[in-house]
């Protein structure tokens, strides 16, 4: 099942070329897209921040999406995927890392 309208404002969403992506379900109203690349549906997304990637001059916009635990479906640039508590994340996490750092931002969050 693939979003057919967008979760915020409501409007029809259109499929654009989104990078390396392909074509993908966006909002022309919230300038949004709307996918997933692990096989997670959910309509309840909050932004917590965006954090600048030196190495690959990138802007990564950090989400936090809560979604009913379903079985994961990765694409081609996701190399493993699995659950964890916070707790254990957090010790898997390298020090330093953007991930580390968007996941204690999104604690200080709660
Ligand atoms: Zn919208």
């Amino acid at each position: 099942m693939k979003y057919k309208f967008c979760p915020e404002c409501g409007e029809m969403l259109i499929e654009k070329e989104l990078g390396d992506e392909g074509l993908i379900p966006y909002c022309n109203t919230c300038k949004k897209p709307y996918f997933e690349k692990v096989g997670q549906r959910s309509d309840k997304l909050r932004y917590i921040k965006s954090y600048y990637y030196e190495k690959h001059e990138l802007l990564m916009l950090g989400y936090l999406m809560k979604v009913e635990k379903g079985d994961f479906s990765k694409s081609i640039e996701v190399d493993e995927l699995k659950w964890f508590s916070f707790d254990d994340a957090i010790l898997k996490l390298r020090c330093g890392s953007i991930g580390e750092k968007h996941l204690l931002n999104y604690l200080k969050c709660i």
